[in-house]
This record gives C-alpha cells, sequence and structure tokens, in this order.
C-alpha cells in the first residue's frame, strides 16, 4: 500500500518543490526532502527506503528510536524534527542524525553535553518561533539573535542552520513572512558566527511551495507522501 502510495505521491511532491524552486530562480537540488514516518509503520519505511528516499524524519524520540533499530545498516539519515524533552536529550543525539527541534538553551546545554561526554559532537539546527504563536516551542528571534551564536559555539554541536513552523493557515502573505523572517535571522546570526551552517529547514505538506519560495533547504514531508495519519 505504501509503495504504490509513493509511486503516485512522490513524483507530486518533486515537482512541486522544483516548481516552486525554479519560479524563485533556485536549482531544485539545493532542496532536500526529509520524509517524514511519523505515525506510520515500518512498512513506510521500507517503501520509502525502495523508492529512493534517503532522508527520513519521526517527531518522537520513542518512534525515532524503534525504527532506527529496526532499519539499522540501511542507506538513511535520520532526522528528529519534534520538540525533544530534556531528559531524552541524549538518546534523541544517539540516533539522529541531524536534529531539527533545538528549541531552548537548555535543550541546547544537554545535546551538547552528552555529544562532549561522548567525545563525539551532533548536527543541530535551531528552532525559531517566527510565527509568534504562543502555543509553538522556540526560541524568540529576539532571543534567537542574542543566543543562538554564543550557543553554537557550545562543544559537542555542530550548528548547521534554523528550522521554525509555520501557523496552520493558508494565507501565503503569513507564510511567507513566517518563512522570510527565518531566512533574515539566518543572515544575522551568520554575519556574527561565520562558520554558522545555512540550512534553512521549512515547509510541511500544506505550505511547502511558499517555504521554497523563501528560501528553504529542507522540507519535511508526511502527509502529502504517505497519506493522513492513524
Ligand atoms: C509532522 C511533522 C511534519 C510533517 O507534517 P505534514 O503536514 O504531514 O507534512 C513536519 N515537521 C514536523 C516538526 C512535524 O511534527
Amino acid at each position: 500500500m505504501y509503495a504504490s502510495l509513493l509511486r503516485e505521491n512522490l513524483p507530486r511532491v518533486r515537482d512541486a518543490i522544483a516548481e516552486a524552486a525554479l519560479a524563485a530562480g533556485r536549482d531544485p537540488s539545493e532542496v532536500t526532502l526529509v520524509a517524514v514516518t511519523k505515525g506510520h509503520p515500518p512498512e513506510a519505511v521500507s517503501a520509502a527506503l525502495d523508492a529512493g528516499l534517503t532522508d527520513l524524519g519521526e517527531n518522537r524520540v520513542e518512534e525515532l528510536e524503534g525504527k532506527v533499530a529496526r532499519f539499522r545498516g540501511a542507506k538513511v539519515r535520520w532526522h528528529m524534527v519534534g520538540h525533544v524533552q530534556g531528559r531524552k536529550a541524549a538518546r534523541a543525539a544517539e540516533v539522529a542524525q541531524l536534529i531539527h527541534s533545538v528549541d531552548s538553551e537548555r535543550l541546547a546545554e544537554r545535546i551538547a553535553r552528552s555529544a562532549d561526554e561522548s567525545q563525539r559532537s551532533v548536527d543541530v539546527l535551531f528552532q525559531v518561533n517566527t510565527s509568534g504563536e504562543q502555543a509553538k516551542y522556540g526560541f524568540s528571534p529576539a532571543q534567537a539573535k542574542e543566543r543562538i551564536p554564543e550557543l553554537a559555539a557550545l562543544s559537542g554541536l555542530n550548528a548547521r542552520g534554523l528550522m521554525t513552523m509555520a501557523p496552520l493557515t493558508e494565507d501565503e502573505a503569513t507564510l511567507r513572512l513566517t518563512f522570510g523572517r527565518l531566512r533574515e535571522l539566518s543572515n544575522d546570526v551568520r554575519e556574527r558566527f561565520p562558520t554558522f551552517g545555512c540550512e534553512l529547514s521549512m515547509g510541511m505538506t500544506n505550505d511547502l511551495r511558499f517555504a521554497v519560495a523563501e528560501g528553504s533547504t529542507m522540507v519535511r514531508i508526511g502527509t502529502a507522501l504517505f497519506g493522513a495519519r492513524g
């Protein structure tokens, strides 16, 4: 079932990314498709791998650990895209190749400490709440400007860039503003911390076109690939 879903959906998603990129004068290959398998069984992961997807995302540490264990040895980069509780920081750092959702100073410090203790460093993105919605995790833009350049320097962290989540709306102006703010913030942070990475993780099923138009380098897509979650 997942194989046939992907046969239909993957070309559509790839076309949408390419179209939005070209319209913005960008090279579609600048945008990595992270297939979000959360809420779907291991068959979804198998089908994704068979379809040639190599970047897969999960939003809960337990589910990520389960799938990583099950697909050990497969050629896949696992992305942690959801909120990580402090007490699970070390576990997330252990299994994810990129944590998109470093959303507080405390979490940044905990991940850095656990990585440092095992003499590794972990690739991370800092999550910024550029929509201003109360319920969203992440640094405020003001905090981000002030604190992220310092946190990025922690031993144990490789700061690859920034991540944001847009509000649930179809309104183009709101979405573009939310994504555009992250791009501007990235320019700002990189001025102050030149080795800070330029990844911009933004765009989900409902807003991927606007995210790509505003400079996204990683879109995190679940529903448009695998259908609704149970
Ligand atoms: C679930 C999730 C996605 C994918 O959402 P869709 O709307 O299904 O594409 C992307 N990012 C995060 C952080 C998520 O939790």
